[in-house]
């Protein structure tokens, strides 16, 4: 009979692993259609190179970044899956493997006692960890690795209401321009409109893991996400900030409901480093990771 922690715990080093050394197929083929389009040679010499740097990585089975950044996890159980106890600690225990194996660069310091490192990429809130509770009986895991380079770009507005929809695209063109090339463009970008402050940054990050470019099932929201990617892609940022056409690879827009008077918009910024995986463990502890990303 399979240990459910251990097998969670093997689950997260399979999928860590996964994320930081193999792009994404979505991403890729993304990046390969932006260097086909570009026509600043600078820029699309530097596409090819990401390309490059992706098939090395894969090859040597090593990060294709050195910044591993922390470690996000979205994960869904199954009201039927056996066990609550130790899931978190399973989850831990996973990144502590993984950051020596892999190996994962430790990134987990204290924010007000500069001295002090945690070696593991865990410490106190970290990893960020949201486990919601579905029907079925597994557990499934999204990993994300988060560099700080596009981490630090976030950015939460709360605006006025009245014509708030209308003035996103513009808002988020000028917050680029200031990011210039420090996110590792091209980049996908995450927005979060409603709710509270909270939440608006909250489905702005997790809305990153949907397929790269797959349109809202919304008209309306899929059209507000053209808007914004013409307006970035108008700003002629280009590949690590060179120049050229291809600035922004998608863009991700969810909703909430939120109250009358507020009208937040998170926006959070991924680089072209998208290191994002997903990985189901069934009751018997049977692990697999899906297709959609990793064929
Ligand atoms: S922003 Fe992304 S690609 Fe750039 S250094 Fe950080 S993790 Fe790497």
């Amino acid at each position: 009979m399979v240990d459910l922690k251990d097998a969670i715990a093997d689950a997260m080093v399979q999928v860590i692993k996964l994320a930081a050394t193999r792009v994404r197929k979505d991403v890729r083929n993304l990046i390969a259609a932006a260097a086909k389009e570009e026509t600043n040679q600078l820029a699309r010499k530097q596409l090819e190179y990401l390309l490059q740097n992706f098939e090395l990585a894969a090859k040597e089975c090593l990060p294709y970044c050195q910044d591993t950044g922390t470690i996000h996890v979205f994960g869904t159980i199954g009201e039927q899956f056996p066990i609550r106890a130790g899931i978190y600690a399973a989850i831990e225990a996973g990144i502590v493997n993984a950051t020596k194996t892999i190996p994962l660069r430790p990134n987990s310091v204290d924010p007000i006692s500069e001295t002090m490192k945690y070696k593991d990429n865990t410490g106190p809130g970290l990893p960020d960890v949201s486990l919601r509770v579905v029907p079925g009986d597994m557990l499934e895991l999204d990993v994300l690795l988060k560099g700080a380079g596009s981490e630090n770009m976030s950015k939460l507005v709360m605006l006025e209401p009245i014509g708030a929809k209308e003035r996103i695209p513009g808002i988020v063109r000028e917050y680029m321009i200031n990011a210039g090339g420090k996110p590792c463009p091209p980049v996908i970008i995450g927005i979060g409109i409603g709710g509270s402050a909270s939440t608006c940054m909250g489905i702005a990050k997790k809305s990153l893991l949907r397929e790269a470019g797959a349109p809202h099932p919304d008209p309306a929201t899929h059209t507000l996400e053209i808007a914004i990617k013409d307006a970035v892609n108008s700003t002629g940022i280009g590949t690590m900030g060179l120049g050229g056409a291809i600035t922004c690879l998608a863009v991700h827009v969810d909703t909430c409901a939120r109250h009358p008077a507020s009208f937040p918009v998170g926006i959070v910024v991924q680089c072209y480093a998208h290191r994002h995986a997903r990985v189901r463990v069934e009751k018997d502890g049977y692990k697999t990771i899906p297709e959609e990303f990793y064929p």
